[in-house]
């Protein structure tokens, strides 16, 4: 039996979902999201570090050097035109979060503040202390709310409806009554997150499991870039709780057993504020070469201060 029918259904409600939603409730559409947990508690929330855009706030910045870093940090893998568009976008997103509520941390003068992130050449990322991820999909979910767009919460999509070679709808687990429901729709996105679950080690959260990469496959969509997998540098040992990349951008040290910043050895420009994928490679390389500490380099935050550690990085 057909539940309900949509112009567009949207699988998954973390950052991504909920604004595809907005856009397509805003051109007209009539539009619902299906999510397997509430949308606040999508993985989007444990975002911590901020959200890049070329404010230009800190210092010189542009869109261009912003795609630039992108492309280079991608190692020229990445799709130049997807990245193209993301960048030019990013400083007008960032500033329609803030008019719809976002609190983002302040500039003495009160501008938007943004601190360095890895890869990026100027300071370029707008964060809300360390809860950025937090704050974001409070903020979206109000407005899902305020433009009453349906949400089918704690429905748990299992497979896509394959018609005339057409994706027309999804079939869904009911988690909280059970029984298998069909929700209709013209166009379905699926927004479902990542797969970091696949690991032992991981900063994802236990819904990260790549289901809607699976949907996809199962109805013959082939996937791109499946070996793009992005780590966290920086966890807690043993558990892969995510130390914020924040406390890189505020000027933390890496060292290893020796007590040595062993960065100025792969990167000796950028440091600590290398690429994800480089900083990695340097710490297991550190450890497999015996300056590790029982099996983790050290990140030393003591030359900060408590004051700014307590202002900036206050979720440690
Ligand atoms: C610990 C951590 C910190 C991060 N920090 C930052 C940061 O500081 N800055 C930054 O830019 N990026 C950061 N990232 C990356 C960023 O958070 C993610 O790329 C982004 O949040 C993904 O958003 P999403 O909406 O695609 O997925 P998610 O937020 O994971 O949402 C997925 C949605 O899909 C739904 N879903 C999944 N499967 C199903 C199914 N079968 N049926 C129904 N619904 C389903 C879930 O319920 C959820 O609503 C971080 C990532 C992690 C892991």
């Amino acid at each position: 039996m057909v539940e309900a029918k949509h112009d567009v259904l949207v699988v998954g409600a973390g950052c991504a979902g909920m604004r595809a939603a907005i856009e397509a409730h805003d051109a007209g559409a009539d539009v619902a999201l299906l999510s397997k947990i509430h949308p606040v508690r999508s993985h989007s929330g444990a975002a911590e570090g901020g959200i890049n855009a070329a404010l230009g706030n800190a210092s010189e910045d542009s869109p261009e050097e912003h795609a630039y870093d992108t492309v280079k940090g991608s190692d020229y893998l990445g799709d130049q035109d997807a990245i193209e568009i993301l960048c030019n976008e990013a400083p007008g997103d960032v500033y329609q979060l803030e008019h719809w509520g976002a609190v983002f941390s302040r500039t003495d003068d009160g501008r938007i503040a943004q601190r360095p992130f890895g890869a990026a050449g100027a300071p370029r990322t707008a964060y809300a202390a360390d809860i950025t991820g937090h704050v974001l999909v409070h903020v979206l979910y109000e407005q899902v709310m305020k433009r009453e767009i349906p949400t089918y919460e704690e429905f748990f999509a299992w497979k896509l409806v394959m018609n005339d070679d057409r994706c027309q709808g999804v079939i869904a687990w009911d988690l909280l009554d059970g029984g298998l429901k069909s929700i209709g729709a013209k166009t379905v996105i699926l927004t479902t997150g990542g797969a970091g679950r696949l690991y032992v080690g991981t900063t994802n959260a236990y819904a990260c499991t790549g289901d809607g990469m699976a949907l996809a496959l199962r109805v013959g969509v082939p996937l791109k870039d499946m070996e793009m997998m992005q780590f966290h540098p920086t966890t807690l040992s043993p558990t892969g709780v995510l130390i914020t990349e924040g406390t890189r951008g505020e000027g933390a040290y890496l060292l290893n057993s020796e007590g040595e910043r062993f960065l100025k050895r792969y990167a000796p420009n950028a440091m600590e504020l290398a690429s994800r994928d480089v900083i990695s490679r340097a710490e297991q390389t550190e450890i497999d070469e015996g300056r590790g500490i029982n099996g983790n380099v050290i990140l030393d935050l003591r030359h900060l201060g408590a004051e700014k550690i307590l202002e900036r990085l206050h979720d440690l």
